[in-house]
């Protein structure tokens, strides 16, 4: 079988190679468009990372996911977009031109996720960002790319928040993790990128009533699938976006980049990744 006849192969390298909903996604994908290709789970320690990701392709992979906890050094050894530089973390490998290449998608998952669920939304003045970890670098980068204007900034360490807001510039400011409830009335966007209201954790204590009438409100977390928060702001008529649809949209942008077709985030696989994770 010759390189442009072999089945395209992606996968998912991870240490420990956590049960992952890539591999459902990806093949629902591949069905879906009648590709054939594929996406396994790759179990790499940490030492073994750099000589794997090097070899990639005499592995017989044409891209791959990284996870944790090989984002950065995924970021080290690959050409990275600005998205990824910006983030500093990359999860999307892929080979081009011979080259390694890498890209941050939560940017997209995340925009692209909100564009669905609430159209319109980034004529919001203000958005307030909970939260200044990994996925937060993400969210404002992509808040800054769609244009708002001034991004409020509160997490419970605040240093983290400083370092951040001092990394993307004028339109990030921070605040103290006890003024959320003051910084509400101003939010025409309210994100929640800390793991508050994940399973095993508090619930985010804050009052949405709080928030304008016009405000949405996302959620990272995906499980459980309906946060406290969002439960909160459907209850008080707000738009949502969770965490599952910015799960399902970040990873367009690989299986495009490695299969050659844009995938459409459906209904149905929707459905399929609710009733996987209802079963963890
Ligand atoms: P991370 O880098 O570890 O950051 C965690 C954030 O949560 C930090 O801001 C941390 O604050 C805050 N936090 C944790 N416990 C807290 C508490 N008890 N009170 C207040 N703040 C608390 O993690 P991450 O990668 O950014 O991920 C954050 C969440 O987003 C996770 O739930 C993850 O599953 C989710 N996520 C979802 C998607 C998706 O596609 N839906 C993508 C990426 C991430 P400190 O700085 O003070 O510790």
């Amino acid at each position: 079988m010759t390189t442009a006849t072999r089945p395209r192969i992606a996968c998912l390298i991870g240490w420990p190679a956590a049960h992952s909903r890539s591999p459902l996604i990806h093949h629902y994908w591949l069905r879906k468009l009648g590709i054939e290709g594929g996406y396994s789970i790759e179990a790499v320690p940490p030492e073994g990372f750099s000589d794997f990701v090097r070899r990639l392709s005499a592995h017989g992979f044409i891209g791959a996911n990284v996870t944790i906890p090989h984002k950065e050094r995924a970021l080290a050894l690959s050409l990275p977009d600005a998205r990824a530089r910006a983030v500093g973390a990359a999860n999307t490998l892929w080979i081009e031109s011979g080259e390694l290449r890498s890209t941050n998608t939560d940017v997209e998952g995340f925009l692209a996720n909100l564009d669905a669920c609430a159209a319109g939304w980034d004529s919001a003045e203000e958005a307030l960002v909970l939260g200044a970890g990994g996925a937060a670098r993400a969210v404002v980068f992509g808040l800054i790319e769609r244009g708002i204007k001034r991004i409020r900034l509160v997490n419970r360490t605040m240093e983290r928040a400083q370092s951040l807001a001092d990394q993307f510039g004028a339109s990030v400011h921070v605040s103290a993790w006890d003024t959320i409830g003051e910084q509400l009335a101003h939010a025409g966007l309210l994100i929640n990128t800390t793991s508050l209201g994940m399973h095993g954790q508090p619930a985010l204590d804050i009052d949405v009533g709080r928030l304008p009438l016009q405000a949405v409100v996302a959620d990272l977390v995906y499980a459980p699938l309906d946060t406290p928060l969002l439960v909160a702001a459907r209850a008080k008529g707000l738009k949502t976006a969770d965490g599952l649809g910015m799960l399902l949209y970040q990873a367009v942008r690989g299986f495009e980049l490695w299969f050659g077709q844009r995938p459409q985030v459906t209904a149905e696989l929707r459905r399929l990744v609710e009733a996987d994770l209802a079963r963890t």
